[in-house]
C-alpha cells in the first residue's frame, strides 16, 4: 500500500518510534499527525528538570550503530551531539569493579578459592546452542559462579522472573552490555579489543533533547498532546475511527501505532477474540521506578553508570547525568538516578514516595554516603511500560497477536512496547526509516 497524497498518516504515540516515523514521513513530504497521551512527547526517552539538575528518564545513551540513523541524528543535533567516555562500574560485596571486567580488578576484588572455581568452570564450560531459557545460556557461556555473580542475581532482580523461564534471547538485548567475552578475550595475550562500553554519543542537554530536536523538525502544528487513545473501531478488516478525548476521528488510510501491544488489543472495538486477550493478558511489561536525587555536591561518582547485581540490594543501576555531559548540572550540584525494577503488586511501587526516597539512600549508604543535608531536591519518577518481558516461548505469542493487528490493512506497528522487542534509538530510527519507504514506495529517503 503507497501513503495517498491527500491522506494525512496518522501516527499514536509520540516516543521516539512515533517521532522517528513522523520525522521522516515529512521528509518523504507526507502530511502527518501525531497524537500522544501524555502532556509532552519522548515517551520513555525524555530529559526532565529537578531543580536546577537535568536528568534522563533511565540510563540512556546513543549507540553509534547504524551510520546513516547517527549521521541523522547528528544532523538534527550538530555539535550538541558529544562523543563521551565513562565507564561503568559494577558495585559488588563493596567493591567496584571496572565495567566491563577488568581481569586485575577481579584477582584485585575475588579471593583465590573464588578464582579458582571461575578458571574450573571455564574450562569445563560447553557453550550450548540449544539453550532457550537465560539461565542455562549464562551459566553455558561463564560458568555457574561468574553468572551468578554477575548476570543471573542482576537479571532476576532486573525482570522480577526466574532467570530459567526468562528467554536466551536477552542476552543479546537488555544484557548485551553485561556480555563477559570481551573480558575472557581481554586474558589473552595480546587482545587489543576495544572496552566499547565506556565509549558512547550523548546530547550536550540529555538524550530527550534528540526527539526534541524531531518533534521541532517535524512542527508542534502537527503533535497533538493530550491526546490518549481509548479506541479504534474497526470494520471490513480496516481500522474506521479513533477516539480521543471523547471525539471520534476518521481514520485516514495509513495508521501507524507505536502503543503497547497489549493495550492495542484492549482498545478494539469489537474485541479481538478472547483467546487473543487471553494471550494479551499473559504478556507483561516490567515497570521501573526512578529515584532522582539532586545534590548540592559536585560529583558522587566518575562513572556513567554503576550496576548492582547483589539480591539483596533492591535497585539495579544508579547513574549520574553529568557523568555524561557536563551540562546536566551547575558545576556544585549533580544528579543521580537510582533505577529500581518493578511489577505492580511491588511493595516498592506501592510504598509511600517520600519513604521510598528515604529509604532508597538509606540502602545506597555503603556505595556513596549521601547525608540528609546535602539532597537539595528528590522525586521519584514512573515508567510503567519499561521493558518488555522476553519469557521462553514469548515470540509465538507476540507474532499472534501482531499478526492479528497487521490484518488490517490500514494500520502498521513500530516501536519497543508495539512490537514486544528490545529495540534502542537507532533501531527506532532505522525501521522508521524503512517503514515509510515502503509504504511511500519510495526506498531510499538520503
Ligand atoms: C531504563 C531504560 C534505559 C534505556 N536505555 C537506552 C539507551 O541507552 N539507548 C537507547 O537507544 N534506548 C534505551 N532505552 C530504550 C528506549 O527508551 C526505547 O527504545 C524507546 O523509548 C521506545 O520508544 P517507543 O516510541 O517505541 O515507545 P515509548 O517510549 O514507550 O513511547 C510510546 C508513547 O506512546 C504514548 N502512549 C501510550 N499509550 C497511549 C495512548 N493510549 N494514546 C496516546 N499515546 C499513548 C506514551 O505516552 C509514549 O509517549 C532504554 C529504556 C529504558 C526504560
Amino acid at each position: 500500500m503507497s501513503i495517498n497524497s491527500a491522506s494525512v498518516l496518522q501516527i499514536l504515540g509520540g516516543g521516539p518510534g512515533g517521532l522517528a516515523t513522523a520525522y521522516y514521513a515529512r521528509k518523504a513530504g507526507q502530511e502527518v499527525i501525531l497524537y500522544e497521551g501524555a502532556s509532552s512527547t519522548g515517551g520513555n526517552a525524555r530529559t526532565l528538570k529537578l531543580g536546577d539538575c537535568l536528568f534522563d528518564t533511565g540510563a540512556h545513551r546513543l549507540h553509534d550503530k547504524i551510520p546513516d540513523v547517527t549521521d541523522e541524528i547528528r544532523s538534527l543535533l550538530g555539535p550538541d551531539l558529544l562523543s563521551v567516555r565513562a565507564p561503568s562500574r559494577i558495585h559488588l560485596n563493596g567493591k567496584r569493579l571496572r565495567f566491563p571486567l577488568s581481569p586485575t580488578d577481579l584477582l584485585r576484588h575475588l579471593d583465590w578459592t573464588t578464582l579458582g572455581r571461575i578458571a574450573i568452570e571455564r574450562a569445563r564450560r560447553r557453550g550450548r546452542t540449544d539453550v532457550t531459557n537465560f539461565k542455562d545460556w549464562a551459566i553455558g557461556q561463564y560458568g555457574e559462579t561468574l553468572a551468578r555473580m554477575l548476570l543471573l542475581d542482576y537479571s532476576e532482580k532486573l525482570w522480577g522472573e526466574d532467570t530459567s523461564s526468562l528467554s536466551a534471547t536477552i542476552s543479546g538485548g537488555r544484557l548485551r552490555n553485561l556480555d563477559l567475552r570481551a573480558f575472557l578475550r581481554s586474558l589473552l595475550p595480546g587482545d587489543d579489543s576495544r572496552h566499547l562500553d565506556g565509549d558512547f554519543l550523548y546530547p550536550k542537554y540529555g538524550f530527550g533533547t534528540i526527539f526534541d530536536r524531531v518533534a521541532e523538525s517535524v512542527g508542534q502544528s502537527r503533535i497533538r498532546c493530550d491526546s490518549r487513545i481509548t479506541k479504534l473501531s474497526h470494520e471490513q478488516g480496516r481500522i474506521q475511527s479513533i477516539e480521543t478525548n471523547g471525539q471520534t476521528l476518521e481514520a485516514q488510510d495509513t495508521l501507524i501505532s507505536t502503543l503497547p501491544l497489549t493495550l492495542m488489543l484492549q482498545i478494539l472495538d469489537p474485541e479481538p477474540p478472547p483467546s487473543l486477550l487471553d494471550i494479551a493478558r499473559s504478556i507483561r511489561f516490567r515497570k521501573l521506578l526512578l529515584c532522582v536525587y539532586c545534590l548540592k555536591r559536585s560529583r558522587f561518582s566518575e562513572n556513567a553508570s554503576i550496576y548492582f547485581p547483589d539480591p539483596e540490594i533492591p535497585f539495579t543501576r544508579l547513574y549520574e547525568s553529568k557523568n555524561r555531559s557536563a551540562f546536566m548540572a551547575p558545576e556544585d550540584q549533580t544528579a543521580i538516578v537510582i533505577e529500581l525494577p518493578c511489577h505492580e503488586t511491588s511493595r516498592h511501587w506501592q510504598m509511600d514516595e517520600n519513604r521510598l526516597l528515604q529509604d532508597v539512600l538509606t540502602t545506597l549508604g555503603e556505595a556513596g554516603q549521601i547525608q540528609s543535608e546535602e539532597v537539595l531536591e528528590s522525586a521519584v519518577y514512573r515508567l510503567p511500560f519499561a521493558y518488555p518481558i522476553l519469557e521462553v516461548g514469548i515470540e509465538n505469542r507476540v507474532r499472534e497477536l501482531v499478526d492479528y493487528l497487521e490484518r488490517f490493512a490500514n494500520l502498521h506497528l513500530l516501536g519497543r512496547n508495539a512490537t514486544f522487542r528490545y529495540l534502542h534509538t537507532h533501531d527506532l530510527f532505522s525501521q522508521a526509516k524503512s517503514l515509510i519507504g515502503r509504504i511511500s514506495g519510495t526506498s531510499d529517503q538520503g
